[in-house]
């Protein structure tokens, strides 16, 4: 494992990444260097990152989407190593959380409240630096290891732009904390800042996975009447109760009645609002038909897993209902983590058992294997173990 010694900064650094080489297959662990932060980046020590599904949407993508090779991972927490010219936000030592959205804090889109989609440093999949284009990471041989969401957390050192980092509490733990990093955030912020789940509504959430549950949270605390679970994994209800899931629905026992009759039935006329958290177009059709005319809302959240396109009937959005999407639940990061971080500490809210399992570095391509089986919501890749 690479030295936190002092003596590191300004040096490269050369320590373990586990590395996306072909789409699809299994990472490598190997060694890399990892360059020292240029201005306005921050060289980060992961403590310990998790697996959500838009990096095994990532991580499937061929060429051209996908660049090989690359170092993915985007839900992560960690240390600051050091900290490159221009950066007076954090220092070294700060617990930290990247965010794959950049809050500039600067553009039109950061300075206003209906926006969370930072203009000046726009949302990038793959690739280099925000600012510069370019890599921080070396292999072994020389070549350039490609950077995946702006943060590349399955590597015991990343470097990110200040613009993606928030500074944390240390008084939240670790795991918990990471999770704010994607997940927990999104479900929560899309169900407060985008939908605004009202007293009494009616939410329908397709997948229950993380992103779901935490929407199904949100619901809840915001005191929806009825929060219709839709998922295919029968496993999922259990948990979904936990989060405030009042009735479930499996699609796989929908053969009879298509499930916008089923939800139309249970809700008298089709839910207020309905999310989608799986990234298929198919369903987002379902959610968008499942919603009631006049003010039925869909937010999509899931992530399109072939790139297929979204069709919706011209007449139903005639009828008064809309669709919308939610990028990191609409949340600022620099600003909305802390806060929810807060909550968690003054345990007005918990996601203690969202986190299923946890493994040590070298065994990261398990974490993969659970969430594609369907067997875990969160695993934790712990980098020191
Ligand atoms: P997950 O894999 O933990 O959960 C997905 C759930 O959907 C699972 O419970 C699965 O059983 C269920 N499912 C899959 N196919 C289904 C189908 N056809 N019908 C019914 N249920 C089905 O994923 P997650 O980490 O919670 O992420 C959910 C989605 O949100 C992904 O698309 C991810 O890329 C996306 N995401 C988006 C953002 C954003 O900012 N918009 C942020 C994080 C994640
Ligand atoms: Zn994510
Ligand atoms: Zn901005």
């Amino acid at each position: 494992m690479g030295s936190t010694s002092p003596n590191t900064t300004g040096k490269p650094i050369r320590c373990k990444a586990a590395i996306g080489r072909k789409a699809g297959e299994p990472l490598v662990i190997e060694e890399i260097e990892v360059a020292p932060p240029k201005a306005y980046e921050v060289r980060i020590k992961i403590l310990c990152t998790s697996l959500c599904h838009s990096d095994i949407t990532g991580w499937k993508m061929e060429a051209p989407i996908g660049v090989y090779p690359t170092i993915f991972g985007h839900e992560a927490i960690g240390v600051v190593e050091s900290v490159g010219d221009y950066v007076e936000e954090v220092k070294e030592g700060d617990r930290v959380v990247p965010s794959f959205l950049a809050n500039c804090n600067e553009c039109i889109d950061c300075k206003s409240e209906k926006s969370n989609m930072c203009t000046k440093f726009q949302f990038r999949t793959g690739a280099g630096m925000p600012r510069d284009g370019t890599s921080r990471f070396i292999d072994s041989n020389g070549d350039v290891v490609h950077h995946f969401l702006s943060v590349s957390s399955f590597v015991e050192y990343t470097v990110v732009d200040i613009a993606h980092v928030v500074k944390i509490s240390t008084e939240i733990a670790l795991d918990k904390a990471c999770l704010l990093s994607c997940g927990v955030s999104t479900g929560l912020g899309a169900a407060w800042k985008v939908a605004d789940v009202q007293k009494d509504s009616t939410v329908a959430i397709f997948g229950l996975g993380v992103v779901g549950l935490m929407v199904a949270e949100g619901a809840r605390l915001r005191g929806a009447s009825k929060i219709i679970g839709v998922d295919m994994n029968p496993e999922k209800f259990k948990i979904g109760k936990k989060f405030g899931v009042t009735d479930f629905i499996n699609p796989k026992d929908c053969s009879e009645k298509p499930i916008k009759e089923v939800i139309k039935e249970m809700t008298i006329g089709g839910a207020d609002i309905c999310f989608e958290c799986i990234g298929l177009a198919s369903v987002m059709n379902d959610a968008f038909t499942s919603c009631r005319w006049g003010w039925g809302k869909t937010i999509i959240i899931g992530v399109e897993m072939h790139g297929t396109p979204l069709s919706v009937s011209p007449y139903e959005v005639l009828w008064g209902k809309s669709i919308t999407g939610s990028f990191f639940g609409g949340i600022k990061p620099k600003t909305d983590i802390p806060l929810l971080a807060k909550r968690y500490i003054d345990k007005e809210l918990d996601w203690d058992e969202i986190i299923t399992h946890e493994v040590g570095f070298q065994d990261i391509n398990k974490a993969f294997d659970l969430l594609i089986e369907g067997k875990s919501l969160r695993c934790i890749i712990w980098m020191n173990k």
